[in-house]
C-alpha cells in the first residue's frame, strides 16, 4: 500500500490503532463523595463527567474510553449514583456489585483523610467475593502529610494503598501504572475464555418495557418472576437457554429483575446496568414497548449499545395490544426516532403471546454475522475505486479530497481505515458508510470508519 504517500508503516499503525478488539472495563467504585467522578475525569482528561457537590444528581452517562501509556480501556463511572431507601451500604454494594460484574479490574476509591468506614469494609467484602483484580486508591492525599492517612488503609487488606490525589493529579500516574498492570490486554470475560462458548446476549430497555416477560417467554418457564420484588437468595447472573437448538447465555439476567432498591435512583442504576450487561454481550436485544412513544430513554439505550459496538436487534414487544393507528404512528416514530439503527434487524413480537418468539433467533444470527464480517482488501478496494469514480467527493477550495486506500482493520464490530488525499466531510463519511452496507451487508451491527489523511 505503498501508494501516495502513505508508506507501510502508516498504514500498519493505522490498523493497529483502530483494528483494536473489544477493550478491557475498569470500573471505579467507593462510597459517595470520596472522589470517583474527579478521578474519572482527571483519568479522561476531560470535565465530561461531571462533578456534582449536590446529591441526587442523575446521570446516565456511565461509560468513557480512556487511554493511559498507550494502552486503551473502558471506564465505568459509579460516581452518579445516589443513596436511597434502603440506606447508604445497600445502596453501595448493589451499585459496586453491577460495575463488578461489568468490570475486568476495579479501582476502588477510600477517603484517606476519613479512612476506612463500614461500608467501605462492605464493599471490601465483595470484592473479595467476586475475585477480581483491585487497585486502592487512597485518594484526598494533596500534600505528602496525607500519606499517613494512605499507609492506614493497608488495614482493608487489599494490597498497597496507592495515594493519589484527584483533584490536584498527585500521585494518579503511579496508579494508573497499577491499573495498567492489573487489567487484561483484552477483556477476558467477554472475549478470551468465552471464545467457543455460547454467545451471550445482553437483553435491554427500559424498565416495564417486558424484559422479564420475554426472558421467561424464551426460558419457557417462570425462571424470572415478573414484578417479584428481589428477595433474599441471591439471583443467577448468567442463565443458559436453548433456543431453537441452539445454547445462549443470556447475561445479566439478575439485574433484570426488579429490586427494591430500583424505587429511587431508578435511572441511573437502570442505565448502570444496561452499561454492564452490554459490556459482557455480544448482541444486545434492544426491547422497545410498541405501544407507547418512543422515549429518549430508549434512545439513550440504544446508543449506549451503538457506541459498545454490539450486535444489536430491535424487538417491538407488546405487538398485542397495537391497533391500526398506533402502528401507523409506530412506523413514523421508528423513522425518525431511531434512524440511528436502522440497520438493525428488526422483530414485531409479544412477550405475552408469544407471537414471532421464533422470529427472535435468526435474527441474532443475522446481527452477529454482520458483527463478524470482515472484507477482504482487495474487494473494498475494487469498490472503493468505484465509488471513488463515480461518486466523486465534491471540490473543496479548488481540491478534490480522493480516498486512495481502504483496509478492514478488524471485525466486532468491523472497523475501517480509509487513506484520503485531504479531509472528507462528514456528509460523505455518511455516504461511504451507506454504501458499505448496502454493497456488503452488516445488518445489525455499528461499523466504524476512520480517515487517515495524508499530511
Ligand atoms: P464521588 O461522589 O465519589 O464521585 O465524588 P466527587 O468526585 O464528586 O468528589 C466529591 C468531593 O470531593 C468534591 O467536592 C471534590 O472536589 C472533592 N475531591 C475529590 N477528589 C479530591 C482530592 O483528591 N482532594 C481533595 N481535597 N478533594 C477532593
Ligand atoms: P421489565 O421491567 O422490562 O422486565 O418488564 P416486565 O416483564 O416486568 O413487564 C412489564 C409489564 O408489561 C408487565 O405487567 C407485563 O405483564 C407487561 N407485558 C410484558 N410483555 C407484554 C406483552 O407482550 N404484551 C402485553 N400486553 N403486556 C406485556
Amino acid at each position: 500500500a505503498a501508494e501516495e504517500g502513505f508508506d507501510i508503516e502508516d498504514v500498519e499503525g493505522a490498523i493497529e490503532e483502530v483494528g483494536h478488539g473489544p477493550l478491557p472495563v475498569l470500573a471505579v467504585i467507593g462510597r459517595p463523595n470520596v472522589g470517583k467522578s474527579t478521578l474519572v475525569n482527571r483519568i479522561i482528561g476531560r470535565r465530561e463527567a461531571v462533578v456534582e457537590d449536590r446529591p441526587g444528581v442523575t446521570r446516565d452517562r456511565v461509560t468513557y474510553e480512556a487511554e493511559w501509556a498507550g494502552r486503551r480501556f473502558k471506564l465505568v463511572d459509579t460516581g452518579g449514583w445516589e443513596q436511597d431507601v434502603l440506606g447508604i451500604d445497600a445502596s453501595v454494594a448493589a451499585q459496586a456489585e453491577y460495575a463488578i460484574e461489568a468490570a475486568d479490574a476495579v479501582v476502588f476509591v477510600v477517603d484517606a483523610t476519613v479512612g476506612a468506614t463500614d461500608t467501605d469494609e462492605a464493599v471490601v467484602r465483595l470484592l473479595r467475593k467476586a475475585g477480581k483484580p483491585v487497585v486502592l486508591c487512597a485518594n484526598k492525599v494533596d500534600g505528602p502529610s496525607g500519606e499517613a492517612d494512605a499507609t492506614a488503609l493497608w488495614a482493608l487488606g487489599l494490597g498497597e494503598p496507592h495515594p493519589v490525589s484527584a483533584l490536584h493529579g498527585r500521585g494518579t500516574g503511579d496508579m494508573l501504572d497499577a491499573v495498567l498492570d492489573a487489567l487484561p490486554e483484552a477483556p477476558e470475560q467477554t472475549f478470551g475464555t468465552a471464545i467457543g462458548g455460547p454467545r451471550r446476549i445482553a437483553l435491554i430497555g427500559r424498565p416495564n418495557v417486558g424484559k422479564s416477560s420475554l426472558l421467561n417467554k424464551v426460558a419457557n418457564e417462570d425462571r424470572v418472576v415478573v414484578n417479584e420484588l428481589a428477595g433474599t437468595t441471591r439471583d443467577p447472573v448468567d442463565e443458559l437457554i436453548e433456543l431453537g437448538g441452539v445454547t445462549w447465555k443470556f447475561v445479566d439476567t439478575a439485574g433484570i429483575r426488579k429490586r427494591v432498591h430500583l424505587q429511587q435512583g431508578a435511572d441511573y442504576y437502570a442505565s448502570l446496568r444496561t452499561a454492564a450487561a452490554v459490556e459482557k454481550a455480544e448482541v444486545a436485544v434492544i426491547l422497545i414497548d410498541a405501544s407507547e412513544s418512543i422515549s429518549v430513554q430508549d434512545q439513550r439505550i440504544v446508543t449506549m449499545a451503538v457506541e459498545a459496538g454490539r450486535a444489536i436487534v430491535v424487538a417491538y414487544n407488546k405487538w398485542d395490544t397495537l391497533d391500526e393507528e398506533r402502528r401507523y404512528y409506530l412506523e413514523r416514530e421508528i423513522e425518525t426516532e431511531l434512524a440511528q439503527v436502522a440497520w438493525a434487524p428488526r422483530v414485531n413480537v409479544s412477550a405475552a403471546t408469544g407471537r414471532h418468539m421464533e422470529k427472535l433467533v435468526p435474527a441474532i444470527e443475522t446481527a452477529i454475522e454482520g458483527w463478524e464480517t470482515r472484507v477482504p482488501t482487495g474487494r473494498l478496494n475494487a469498490f472503493l475505486g468505484e465509488i471513488v469514480a463515480s461518486h466523486p467527493h465534491p471540490v473543496r477550495g479548488g481540491k478534490q479530497p480522493r480516498i486512495l486506500f481502504g483496509t478492514q482493520a478488524g471485525t466486532k464490530p468491523p472497523r475501517f481505515v480509509f487513506f484520503a488525499s485531504g479531509f472528507i466531510e462528514a456528509g460523505y463519511r455518511r455516504f461511504l458508510e451507506r454504501r458499505l452496507r448496502e454493497e456488503f451487508g452488516f445488518e445489525g451491527t455499528p461499523i466504524h470508519i476512520s480517515v487517515r489523511v495524508r499530511e
